[in-house]
């Protein structure tokens, strides 16, 4: 099988035009749904097309580029990421994938491949939270998950989900038919959003899964009091319950996870009444959990509830609530399609690592329909969300490379299994 590589100048051009439609008082941003979203995707249209694809938007409003196989129904090869941004994002997340995918295509075909499977780049449509308060909008479509409360969700000016959907080209009325039977495997490169891969000098990562999410909402009751006449022996000093509480978090979650990726933070707190002359009678913070095993997040959630009581005993203070907002499960990569990258990766000399991704991504949400994986390119400092997010450009081509590889390898590889 010969051994391809991407244009490699054609590649950074197109990341380059796509970062340059950012909202100019903060780079680099084109939030999804937005004039300046829909001009990317005027874009990445025009692209898709130069490079012989066949163009659409599916009923969820993703951008699909087709390149059909000479035999008709054959099963399809997907790959892609997302052209959306946070606000102050970078130049990469997302964007990287889908020029990387685009790129892999452009080389196949200028290599004379012919396709075994349909293959088609996909620009899944708003995977960063959106202004409806929903992530990976598109890719929830494809996987039939989007149902009326997602749909009825109002953004701004009161515009519902679903006519949004429809305003982007997407067609709600046919929501049914985005959903997908026929993908025989997905490809997603993503920039790593952490520093492993930069720290231990290793160009490709292969994911072995997308972290689980937890959220619990701690909140402790003391007893309020005036900060200069309340004397420090016997006060109920509810701020102080969740100091311990926070530290205990972080040292449970040094021992959780086995060897399996685990973080726990606490992002969000607030204390009440909020004076800084009163003694604070109430706290409350968030602990966000990722977890690569469900067992561990499981016991981790159980362990919060002693920590929590522990810490609150501490300071003669209670737990007045504790709460599991919102728990999902991890979803593991297909091995096989891990095996393709790593061995596609070693066929370019290129160096590779398992890691977990501690972020959500479309292919967790591919993953329930498709067999699914990612590579990561390393994040300079491991910065993402940021614009100062940045990816060298040599290693980015590595990965896309192997992309393309690992894209012809499963192509090539008997038999299909949509
Ligand atoms: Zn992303």
């Amino acid at each position: 099988m010969p051994l391809l590589r991407i244009d490699r100048a054609a590649f950074h051009a197109d990341i380059e035009a796509l970062s340059r439609l950012t909202d100019p008082a903060q780079p680099w941003t084109r939030r999804s749904f937005t004039p300046l979203f829909l001009e990317g995707r005027a874009w990445l249209t025009e692209r898709f097309a130069q490079a012989g694809l066949d163009v659409r938007i599916d009923p969820a409003g993703n951008l699909i580029g087709r390149w059909p196989a000479a035999e008709a129904a054959t099963p399809v090869l997907m790959t892609g990421s997302h052209s959306d941004t946070v606000p102050g994002g970078g130049r990469f997340d997302g964007i990287a994938g889908v020029a990387a995918s685009l790129a892999a295509v452009r080389a196949m075909r200028a290599a004379g491949h012919v396709p075994r499977h349909t293959i088609e780049v996909v620009d899944f449509l708003a995977e960063e939270p959106s202004d409806w308060g929903l992530s990976c909008i598109g890719s929830r479509g494809m996987a039939g998950d989007l149902g009326p409360r997602e749909l009825a969700l109002t953004g701004p000016g009161g515009e519902t989900l679903a006519s949004a959907i429809d305003r982007v080209g997407g067609s709600v009325a046919e929501l049914s038919a985005a959903r997908r039977t026929d993908v025989a495997g997905f490809l997603e490169l993503h920039i790593e959003q952490g520093p492993v891969l930069e720290t231990e000098g290793i160009p490709v990562g292969v994911v072995s899964a997308i972290v689980g999410i937890g959220r619990v909402r701690v909140r402790f009751a003391g007893l309020a009091g005036h900060a200069g006449t309340v004397p420090m022996a016997g006060r109920r000093d509810a701020g102080l319950a969740l100091a311990r509480f926070a530290l205990a978090v972080r040292d449970e979650a040094r021992r959780a996870g086995g060897n399996g990726h685990f973080t726990a933070t606490i992002g969000v707190t607030r204390v009440e009444p909020g004076g800084a002359n009163v003694v604070p009678g109430a706290a409350e913070a968030i602990v966000d959990i990722r977890a690569e095993r469900d067992e561990a997040m499981a016991r981790y959630v159980d362990t919060l509830h002693d920590v929590a009581a522990a810490a609150a005993a501490a300071e003669g203070c209670t737990v007045e609530r504790i709460e599991t907002l919102s728990l999902t499960t991890a979803v593991p990569c297909d091995e096989g399609l891990q095996a393709i990258i790593r061995a596609a990766a070693g066929r370019l000399g290129h160096a590779t690592r398992p890691l977990a991704s501690g972020a959500g991504h479309d292919a967790a949400f591919v993953a329930r329909f498709a067999p699914s994986a990612m590579l990561f390119a390393p994040s300079r400092e491991g910065k993402s969300h940021c614009p100062d997010e940045w990816t060298d450009p040599d290693a980015l081509a590595d990965a896309a490379d192997a992309l393309l590889g690992a894209l012809v390898l499963r192509d090539s590889a008997p038999p299909f299994n949509a």
